[in-house]
């Protein structure tokens, strides 16, 4: 029998699983068929680089039709509107249905907002290729127009959150920043960045000499820690903090947390309260068995029972491990608990620099650490068959 799977986005965790279950299942075994609301997979984890102006955005932008090429997998490109699990229905924003015998759900995270009221309307975000696009023409505006307006906000820069994503932000920002304010012929002097985080320190949870090297490295090049410091409301330019001082800054970019996909939880599949799917040990939804759930928009636990972080080896993995269980979903055989395997995380620090850890231990930072993470980047890209990206 020709099964008709169908796979709900097509980023790290789509994009892999499409090309795994198309190696395990034949043409006649298996229709797939990929459902994306681009017709390109971006490389998300590089958006930093691309809202400076450090890398350009067609070097993120990987089309589907070349990696899929000769896979016979069917690219459908649409925005996926309702997921209907019980009648095996997906309905998209144009107004097609989509049918399925097997569903795989991997369509990625969305901003937490904490419902901290105006930074939705007021702050930048960076999800996609399309917002690093529309941040960056903004830095190139605020610096463009200062020498006209001469407004102190327009070369203020606020970042709100200190993990992960904030961290490589500033280090671009700390990076780009000058060279933007030479090309304009403005004094260095008069850039401000600041970082703001609401935790007693920057990257939470991560190893505390690391997040040293990060902030003492950040520093040096000129961006101002604010932590311990929570958002509290965001106006139009300008941030109010929980001690009740306020920063006026034209450029207000939010980094503070990621939630599952709202689809998810409206389609009723089980959730933890940040909205992720809770998944059995093979990745199947626990309240709607049969249906994978994968990526970010999902949830799996670690030995210890504490979530993984949401990261592109983990989605990646996902898919790889998907494919082989819609094999044996077709042919039998015993399936393979997942357990991913960590490979590490490394945070840039701008173009030179970087810190983290290579699998579960080794600490690594500076140039070698950025050459590193560099690395894992062609691994990905060697893994979907375009190791040379799309310069
Ligand atoms: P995060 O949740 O890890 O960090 C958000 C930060 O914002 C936290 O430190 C939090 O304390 C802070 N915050 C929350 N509310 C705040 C407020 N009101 N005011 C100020 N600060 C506030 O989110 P992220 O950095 O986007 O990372 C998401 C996931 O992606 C993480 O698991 C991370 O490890 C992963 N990630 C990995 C990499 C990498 O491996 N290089 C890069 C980016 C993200």
């Amino acid at each position: 029998m020709n099964k008709q799977i169908l796979i709900l986005g097509a980023g790290y965790a789509g994009l892999v699983c499409a090309l795994q279950t198309r190696k395990y299942l034949t043409n006649s075994e298996a229709t797939i068929t990929l459902v994306n609301k681009h017709d390109y997979h971006q490389l998300i984890t590089l958006l930093h680089e691309s809202a400076v102006g450090a890398r350009s955005d067609r070097s993120l932008r990987i089309p589907l039709g070349r990696v899929l090429r000769d896979k016979d997998v069917t690219i459908h490109k649409g925005t996926v509107s309702r997921i209907e699990p019980d009648n095996r229905r997906v309905l998209l924003e144009d107004g097609e249905e989509l049918s399925y015998d097997q569903l795989v759900v991997a369509l990625g995270s969305e901003t937490e907002y904490f419902g901290i009221p105006g930074l939705k309307e007021h702050a930048f975000t960076l999800k996609s290729l399309n917002q690093a696009r529309l941040l960056r023409t903004h830095l190139e505006s605020c610096f463009a127009r200062y020498p006209l307006e001469r407004r102190p906000e327009l070369l203020r820069f606020v970042v709100g959150g200190a993990g992960f994503s904030g961290i490589e932000l500033v280090g671009e920002f700390a990076d780009a920043l000058p060279e933007l304010a030479a090309e304009a012929g403005v004094p260095l002097e008069l850039v401000e960045i600041y970082n703001v985080e609401a935790a007693p320190g920057i990257l939470p949870g991560f190893d505390s000499d690391l997040a040293a090297a990060a902030e003492s490295s950040l520093k040096q090049r000129g961006v101002r820690f604010l932590t311990g410091v929570p958002i509290v409301r965001v106006d139009p330019g300008v941030v109010h903090l929980q001690t009740g001082d306020a920063i006026a800054a034209e450029t207000i970019v939010w980094t503070g947390g990621v939630r599952g996909n709202q689809l998810v939880i409206d389609a009723g599949f089980e959730t933890d309260p940040r909205g992720r799917a809770k998944v059995d040990a093979y990745l199947q939804s626990t309240s709607h068995s049969g249906v994978y759930m994968l990526g970010d928009c999902a949830l799996v636990l670690n030995e210890d029972g504490r979530p993984y972080p949401p990261t592109a080896q983990l989605a990646w993995q996902m898919g790889g491990a998907c494919g082989k269980y819609l094999y044996h979903d077709s042919h039998g055989g015993l399936k393979e608990e997942f357990h991913p395997e960590i490979l590490g995380s490394i945070a840039s620090l701008g173009r030179k620099d970087a810190v983290g850890k290579v699998g579960r231990s080794y600490k690594t930072k500076g140039r070698m650490a950025y050459i590193l993470k560099d690395a894992s980047q062609y691994r990905y890209l060697a893994k979907i068959g375009s190791v040379f990206g799309n310069k």
